[in-house]
C-alpha cells in the first residue's frame, strides 16, 4: 500500500508527464504547420513516449493499491520560431523533469518506500537519454544554422523516428 505522501507525489508526476506530452504535441503541430514533417514526426513520437511515461506511473499507482487522480493539464506554448528554439526548450524542460524525478526519488527514500525507489530507477536512466537526445539535436541544428539544404536533410532524418514501447510497459 502506498502512503499518502508518495501517492500524491506520484499523481503529481502523472500530471507532469501528461503536460510534457501536451508540450511536445504542440511542438509537433507547430512544425507541421511550418512545413517540416520530419521534425513534426520526432515530436509526435516524443508525445507518445510521454503518454507512455504517464501510463507507467498510473499502472504503478494502481498496482500498489493507490488511486489515480487526474487533474487539469496547464496550457502550453504554441509557437517556436525555429527548430533550434524548440530543441532548446525541450532540453530545458527535460532538465526540469529530471529534477522532478530526483525529488520523487528522495521522497521514496525518506518514506522508506523501496519499491517506488526501485520503479524510479528506469526513469532516472530514461532522463539521461532524454537530455542527451535533446542536446544532440541542439548541436546538429546549431551546426546547420540557416542552411536550407541542411535543415531539409535533417528533417528527413527525423522523419524516420519510430515509437518503441518503453520496457516497463512492454513487460506488462
Ligand atoms: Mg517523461
Amino acid at each position: 500500500m502506498l502512503n499518502k505522501k508518495v501517492e500524491d507525489a506520484l499523481n503529481a508526476q502523472v500530471n507532469a508527464e501528461l503536460w510534457s506530452a501536451y508540450l511536445y504535441l504542440s511542438m509537433a503541430h507547430n512544425f507541421e504547420a511550418d512545413g517540416k514533417p520530419g521534425i513534426a514526426n520526432w515530436f509526435k513520437i516524443q508525445f507518445q513516449e510521454e503518454q507512455a511515461h504517464a501510463e507507467i506511473f498510473m499502472n504503478y499507482i494502481n498496482q500498489r493499491g493507490g488511486r489515480v487522480l487526474l487533474k487539469a493539464i496547464d496550457a502550453v506554448e504554441t509557437e517556436w520560431a525555429t527548430p533550434l528554439d524548440a530543441f532548446k526548450a525541450t532540453l530545458e524542460h527535460e532538465q526540469k523533469v529530471t529534477a522532478l524525478i530526483n525529488n520523487l526519488y528522495a521522497i521514496a527514500e525518506s518514506e522508506h518506500d523501496y519499491a517506488t525507489r526501485e520503479m524510479l530507477n528506469w526513469f532516472v536512466k530514461e532522463q539521461v537519454e532524454e537530455e542527451d537526445s535533446a542536446q544532440e539535436l541542439i548541436d546538429k541544428f546549431t551546426l546547420i544554422g540557416n542552411d536550407g539544404m541542411g535543415i531539409y536533410s535533417l528533417d528527413r532524418e527525423l522523419a524516420t523516428r519510430v515509437f518503441n514501447t518503453p520496457a516497463p510497459l512492454a513487460a506488462e
